[in-house]
């Protein structure tokens, strides 16, 4: 029985893989098509029927992403900020939760460990060719992570941070990891490694027998040494890090990171979540690209928290957030040179729903030299 429902269905989704479209996926993406109704195997999406689950919301809808990962690098520089997840805490199946990598000399050091953290490197391997990202991401050189604030959807990939690259290092070695975040790092570092004790100690003891080095991690709190001045926290043979304190909602720590890259001399900061503040145009300040959230201010009203009315919404949701004035201002006062937009919520109707809308909403709100960026873009 259960093998006659399969033939049939296998059945019905060749005759409709036939019969949808003369062009293929890759070729209505090359001619430019603004969004596309099938998947990558030309099986047409399924739409979700309610659009009021967390699962539904149109911006979760694989169907608005429409475009591959692609080289926006500057050709001369050849420091690099690779976007793994640009995603948010949403189940959007086409976006990893935040994680990006600065890749200076061959060498890459983290920022944000959102969810699916591995599968992003996967992906981002085999997404870009200007790299030789197998080599850059070996587990040896999966070091250093810098994490902008505690909430979860930026920290929920530290497991797999910590132990994946250990799994798969039996030949190459792994390297112990250092992670450097708001106070209570230390903290969830040693939960982690709590948590995970049995595997780890499976590994190290049980039939693979892998040496021990590389299955730790530690926890690096550079907090009180931060204030809106910044402070150099980190410095290398490639890179110069300096910590800004940020604001977002109630959080009492939440960091931006200001990287110098030490061969070409790139200013690259991460702003993580967060509105407007002194900090972060300080950290902003000449910078040539800034990454950071972005979100509605005109389609408030289709968010599912923050309030019930929209006076209430814009309070709550402003006072974590970046609306399009408040984009527009820390352009003005920081000079940044360009604005990658990444944890892009963009709420809307589902008739209405535009994948673009915040980014046009911020352009017309005067922010200028602004792109949004997909998982396994290049920087
Ligand atoms: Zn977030
Ligand atoms: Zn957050």
């Amino acid at each position: 029985m259960k093998s006659a429902i399969i033939t049939i269905t296998l059945a019905a989704i060749c005759a409709v893989a036939t019969t949808a479209s003369a062009q293929t996926y890759e070729e209505k993406l090359a001619a430019g098509a603004e969004k596309t109704d099938q998947n990558h195997l030309n099986v047409p999406f399924v739409k979700p029927k309610n659009p009021k689950t967390v699962y539904t919301l149109p911006g979760n809808w694989p169907v608005f992403e429409n475009r591959a990962p692609i080289d926006r690098s500057p050709r001369d520089k050849p420091s690099k900020v690779l976007v793994m997840g640009s995603g948010d805490p949403n189940p959007n199946p086409y976006r990893y939760g935040p994680a990006l990598a600065v890749i200076v000399n061959g060498y890459p050091y983290f920022i944000d460990a959102g969810e699916g953290w591995w599968r992003a490197v996967g992906k981002s391997v085999t997404s870009q060719g200007a790299l030789d990202l197998a080599t850059i991401m070996a587990p040896r050189n999966l070091k250093y992570m810098f994490l902008t604030h505690l909430h979860e959807d930026h920290t929920v990939g530290l497991p797999s941070f910590i132990s994946n690259p250990y799994k798969f290092s039996s030949t190459t070695g792994a390297a112990d990891k250092k992670v450097y975040g708001p106070e209570g790092v230390d903290e969830m570092i040693a939960h982690i490694n709590t948590g995970w004790r049995l595997d780890r100690n499976e590994m190290f003891q049980g039939s693979i027998m892998a040496a021990a080095d590389g299955s730790t991690a530690v926890g690096v709190p550079i907090w009180p040494q931060v204030d809106v001045k910044g402070r150099k926290i980190f410095e290398d043979d490639n890179v110069m890090v300096e910590a800004f304190p940020t604001e977002h909602g109630f959080l009492k720590h939440t960091i931006a990171y200001r990287f110098t890259t030490k061969p070409d001399g790139r200013i690259l900061v991460f702003g993580g979540d967060g509105h407007y503040s002194e900090g972060l145009v300080n950290a902003a300040k000449g910078a040539d690209v800034l990454f950071v959230e972005g979100i509605t201010r005109k389609n408030i009203k289709f968010a599912s928290w923050g309030g019930d009315t929209v006076e209430e919404k814009v309070k709550t949701i402003g006072a974590y957030h970046m609306f399009p004035s408040d984009m527009k201002k820390l352009q003005h006062d920081s000079g940044v040179k360009e604005i990658v937009m990444i944890h892009v919520q963009n709420y809307n109707s589902p008739e209405n729903f535009d994948r673009l809308s915040v980014l046009k909403e911020m352009q017309d709100e005067g922010v200028t030299n602004i792109l949004q960026a997909q998982d396994g873009d290049l920087y």
